[in-house]
């Protein structure tokens, strides 16, 4: 019983990632479509949200959940205009956002900072789980390390590297024109983030990378967060004072001497405590600042 409630716990939190994905049933998701703005729609169906840059040159994607969604990705495009697209961008490794690189791989070009192509390559672990490397297709084939930019449906996107924040080898996109950012996983909308402490992650650093893109910012952009619904600049805000105000909560108990359990004992106070009712737990973000700031330099 121990043991199944640990399973179902970390399948609970960790429904985003690979970890589980043998417990998981994809036959009743459904891709759904939603505009955004300019060029720029999103798919959801399980994992994280994918952007889609739609024109004149074709299809290019950001992101592509589970690999046993992408046939349903595929019809979602075609639906667009085409589901074969051209480029496809990966925010970071975690396979919610890259399982479907080995079918769009056969066809475009994936495009990932140095350190996704690093970690798809080789066996990973993630919530104690093995991540199986990705075939060649399935990596991608142009890696750059701090930014580049697609000029593609008449305007830039541009792909930004964050260093150690959610992983070590995430990126934001912008589509300067059509005036939307995809976060990534760099957003949780709402709720509390998953950070990849285990794969150059780090609590602090996530509030840093994000207090920097929000300066770049303009005040009427569409944000495509990794995880929730579409949001704004003010909801970008949020999260980022919602990441700032709870690691002051927890380094406050640790200076008070307060162990882990203490910490959690004690919870979070309003506005933050129904922001544990997404993936990750309040427990499970408390330990993870805890953790995260024991390692930070
Ligand atoms: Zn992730």
């Amino acid at each position: 019983m121990i043991a199944m409630r640990t399973t179902l716990a970390i399948c609970a939190s960790a429904i985003f990632s690979v970890a589980c994905l043998g417990q998981q049933d994809f036959s009743g998701v459904e891709i759904k479509t939603t505009p955004v703005a300019g060029k720029v729609y999103m798919l959801e169906g399980r994992g994280g949200n994918i952007g889609v840059s739609v024109g004149s040159d074709g299809i290019l994607i950001v992101d592509d959940q589970f690999a046993p969604l992408a046939d349903k990705i595929k019809a979602a495009l075609a639906k667009l205009g085409s589901d074969k697209p051209k480029f496809i961008l990966n925010t970071h490794w975690h396979g919610d956002h890259t399982g479907g690189n080995p079918l769009f791989g056969r066809d475009g070009t994936i495009i990932a900072h140095t350190s996704v192509r690093e970690r798809l390559i080789v066996k990973q672990e993630l919530f104690g789980q093995p991540v199986e490397p990705l075939p060649k297709e399935g990596l991608p084939i142009i890696t750059f390390d701090h930014s580049l930019a697609v000029h593609f449906n008449d305007e830039e996107i541009r792909v930004i590297h964050l260093p150690n924040g959610h992983t070590d080898g995430d990126c934001v996109v912008v589509f300067t024109k059509s005036n939307v950012v995809h976060m990534g996983d760099h957003m949780f909308a709402g709720m509390f983030p998953f950070v990849d402490l285990d794969h150059g992650g780090n609590v602090e650093g996530m509030a840093k990378n994000i207090a920097n893109v929000i300066a770049q910012l303009p005040p009427d952009v569409k944000i495509i967060p990794g995880h929730g619904p579409i949001a704004t600049l003010d909801d970008l805000k949020t999260f980022h004072r919602m990441l700032v105000e709870t690691t002051d909560i927890v380094k406050k108990r640790i200076a008070a001497g307060k162990t882990l359990d203490q910490i959690k004992a004690e919870g979070l106070p309003d506005p933050w405590k129904s922001w544990g009712d997404g993936f990750i737990k309040t427990d499970a973000w408390l330990e993870t600042i805890h953790k995260s700031l024991s390692k930070s330099p």
